[in-house]
């Protein structure tokens, strides 16, 4: 007896009730907004939070179909930075939509990610491989291109058998198509999301193994880390979460989810965080307006 209360006491500590880190059509994910949250729904998710790369053009129609299906939505985005050749990749939650400061940063780089496309397709005519940007673009749903969509035209156009391959013959790290993102550094990251009010969190710290410059981060507007992600092992999960604590982060989490087929094994609900978590950010954010309106 006392046993079966143990463990439902577990299932109830760990169940997971919002997956706060996913991506839609809107940038490299497969599904619109509409068909993740309805998805969210029956799984039995009461929160979802949309991350798009560099766009917020999901937020809409994702919290048009949480009213519809009584799900909370938090509005994201992640911004891929880097310093000293290392990615470092940074949440920010709930800015505010209209801040100029964001919507321009946004706008450019989206502007780099549509000339890094077609550098990227220069390259490959170039190796002959006749790719299209309109190929690529029909891929890409929404405003925000990356490597995905170009190795989505490559499959199809039959020079690639699959993503992987796309990847490691053509446009990978180190392959001949190969072209590089505009990065900001973290710090300029950091510093966007919270001149729009947003909280800027620290995404799936345990790729990298990132904890020497959190000090720094904080000390630059960081409030949150990512404790539960997909990439991330028990373990990891055990260390992120003391840190969190330890340096007065919100602990958040989430699955990473791009679709089944562009990240197998990712399950939309399959990481995340309680539903409190979601109404602890946005008071976070709604705080931080206040500081940055006075
Ligand atoms: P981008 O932001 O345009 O550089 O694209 C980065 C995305 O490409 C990542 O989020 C991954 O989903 C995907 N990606 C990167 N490297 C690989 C790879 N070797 N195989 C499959 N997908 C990859
Ligand atoms: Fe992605
Ligand atoms: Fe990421
Ligand atoms: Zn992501």
């Amino acid at each position: 007896m006392v046993k079966k209360w143990g463990l439902r006491v577990t299932t109830l500590m760990f169940r997971v009730e919002a997956d706060l880190h996913c991506h839609t059509t809107a940038s490299d994910g497969l599904l619109t907004p509409q068909e993740l949250v309805r998805q969210a729904a029956l799984a039995g998710l009461m929160g979802v939070g949309i991350t798009d790369h560099d766009t917020v053009s999901g937020w809409e129609e994702a919290e048009a179909t949480g009213r519809e299906c009584g799900l909370e939505i938090l509005k994201g985005i992640e911004l891929n930075t880097e310093v000293n050749g290392i990615e470092i990749h940074i949440l920010g939650y709930e800015p505010e939509f209209e801040a100029k400061v964001l919507q321009e940063k946004l706008s450019f780089l989206r502007g780099a990610r549509y000339k890094r496309m077609l550098d990227m397709i220069g390259r490959l005519n170039s190796l002959d491989v006749r790719v299209r940007a309109e190929d690529v673009e029909k891929f890409a749903h929404g405003e925000s291109i990356g490597r995905p969509h170009v190795a989505q035209a490559l499959i199809e156009s039959g020079y690639a058998h699959s993503l992987k391959d796309a990847f490691t013959r053509y446009i990978g790290y180190g392959a001949p198509a190969y072209v590089p993102r505009y990065k900001l550094t973290p710090a300029e990251a950091i510093k966007v999301v919270r001149q729009a009010g947003g909280v800027a969190v620290l995404a799936h710290p345990g790729i990298q193994r990132l904890e020497g410059s959190l000090k720094e981060w904080v000390d630059q507007g960081l409030q949150g880390l990512e404790v539960s992600h997909s990439d991330h092992s028990g373990e990891d999960e055990a260390r992120y979460r003391k840190l969190a604590l330890e340096y007065g982060l919100v602990p958040t989490g989430g699955s990473d989810f791009h679709g089944e087929k562009r990240k197998p094994g990712v399950k939309l609900g399959g990481w995340g965080t309680s539903l409190d978590t979601v109404f602890v950010i946005r008071d976070l954010a709604r705080r931080n307006r206040i500081k940055t309106t006075s």
